[in-house]
């Protein structure tokens, strides 16, 4: 079942989505060499308990940690370890937070240090189709124009694996609800994109093949041919005056009124 939100609620997905965003910032920053995924989820714990939230990771189907990190060839679902990250790495951090009953949820990939000229610019094409399927997010399209937008973002950049078997999915009182959103186009429309109905949009892209396998943790997921991937996601609300990036800060300000899309901006108190 999809579940459609008041504006009200949306108001209250905004505040998970600020939680979700601000402690997003705090773990961004500590990445440096010599950091370990284990000090990320200390950091990630505490953070969320100072903002009295609670976390939809920890033990969601019995994962242990409030944040996944996946490093270099893992492409998403992390546990987070001892291993210290080196410079030359990237490092996708997947975090979301519950306040009051409604979920956030986005992800990152984040280098660590310097990384070689390919390696940023998987990133830049990740996050770029990132906000080319949330820039779809228009109320009466379908949520087959979110994958084909990305998709078509991803092939117009390179010779990118395109990761078909996750996507993004429904959010709100639950972290993951119908409908799934693929990251490529399909022959079904899809539902339809109206106002109250929010999405996590999040897009995974290898710079090899885009086959992945889980190790035996049932978690870390793996591209088969060892070659790195980036991860981006923010979950956004469909408004009648265009998405709000409920887990941006500026509420995507920034990057929408880049592609020429409005938004309804980080103001709650008028939403529709
Ligand atoms: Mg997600």
């Amino acid at each position: 079942m999809i579940e459609i939100k008041t504006p009200a609620e949306v108001a209250k997905m905004r505040r998970a989505g600020i939680v979700v965003a601000e402690i997003h910032a705090v773990l961004r920053e500590q990445i440096q060499p010599g950091v370990t995924p284990r000090d990320l989820d200390e950091i990630a714990r505490r953070e969320l308990r100072e903002r009295g939230a609670t976390s939809n990771f920890l033990g969601y189907g019995g994962f242990p940690a409030t944040v996944c990190v996946s490093v270099n060839d893992v492409v998403v679902h992390g546990i987070p370890d001892d291993v210290a990250f080196r410079d030359g790495d990237i490092v996708s951090l997947d975090f979301g937070a519950v306040v009051d009953g409604w979920h956030g949820d986005a992800a990152v990939t984040v280098p660590v240090g310097t990384v070689t000229d390919d390696v940023a610019e998987l990133l830049s094409v990740c996050e770029d189709a990132l906000w080319a399927g949330i820039a779809a997010m228009r109320s009466g399209r379908r949520v087959r124009d979110i994958g084909a937008a990305v998709e078509k973002t991803v092939r117009s950049r390179g010779d990118y694996g395109l990761v078909e078997e996750y996507g993004g999915h429904g959010i709100g009182t639950a972290m993951h609800q119908d409908p799934h959103v693929l990251n490529y186009r399909t022959r079904a429309r899809g539902p339809k994109l109206v106002p109250g109905l929010c999405l996590a949009i999040e897009p995974m892209i290898t710079l090899g093949s885009p086959a992945t396998h889980t190790l035996a943790d049932q978690w870390t997921v793996k591209t088969d041919d060892g070659s790195w991937a980036a991860h981006f996601e923010h979950s956004v609300a469909v408004t009648p005056e265009g998405p709000l990036v409920l887990t941006a800060l500026d509420a995507g300000v920034e990057r929408l009124s880049a592609l020429g899309v409005s938004t309804p901006g980080a103001s709650l108190s008028d939403l529709w």
